[in-house]
């Protein structure tokens, strides 16, 4: 009898744990997918907080990951000097001189002012890509890819949507003497 009990309590536990993987599993991937948590960041908002300060297209792309539709951002064309700077906290992430025409349909850049984009893999819709967010908002840019034409062989591939640009002469950058 005694033994029974032991067993049936032994299937009990084995399958309320079973269950509770599962449950967990399926938590994690929906958690992979929101932007509902807002991290580790600096600038801290709530989705409901970001909604109210970004115009519907703007909290698509910079919150909910979505990717606008290739060669129509407003930043795409911008041969200006100045700064891009994040469409959400106003950091600056990418200087005019890190722009170059990858003929994708969306701003690209060669690199990154250093420190302000993070970069997390990205395996949503069947590919294997890496995402690139900001590093003080987390709020997503757009993907990094390996393929880029200039010496760092890097193509940061940004939604226009996701920045903002500063015009800047070369005496505000300091670059002149
Ligand atoms: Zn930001």
């Amino acid at each position: 009898m005694k033994t029974r009990w032991i067993l049936w309590t032994a299937c009990v536990i084995f399958t309320v744990s079973c269950g509770n993987a599962q449950v967990n599993v399926q938590k994690n991937d929906s958690m992979a997918t929101s932007s509902e948590k807002p991290g580790n960041f600096e600038v801290q908002k709530t989705e409901a907080e970001w909604k109210a300060v970004l115009t519907p297209d703007r909290y698509q792309v910079l919150r909910e990951k979505g990717t606008e539709r290739p060669f129509s951002g407003e930043l795409l064309f911008n041969e200006e000097k100045g700064v891009y700077t994040c469409g959400a906290c106003g950091e600056a992430l990418f200087t005019s001189d890190m722009k170059f025409d990858s003929h994708c349909g969306w701003p690209s850049f060669d690199r990154e002012i250093e420190g302000k984009v993070i970069k997390k893999p990205d395996y949503s819709h069947g590919m294997v890509r890496t995402e690139i967010l900001c590093a003080k908002c987390g709020s997503h840019l757009g993907h990094i890819f390996d393929d880029g034409p200039t010496e760092t062989g890097m193509r940061y591939c940004v939604n226009s949507l996701s920045l903002d640009f500063e015009k800047k002469t070369d005496a505000q950058q300091g670059t002149k003497p």
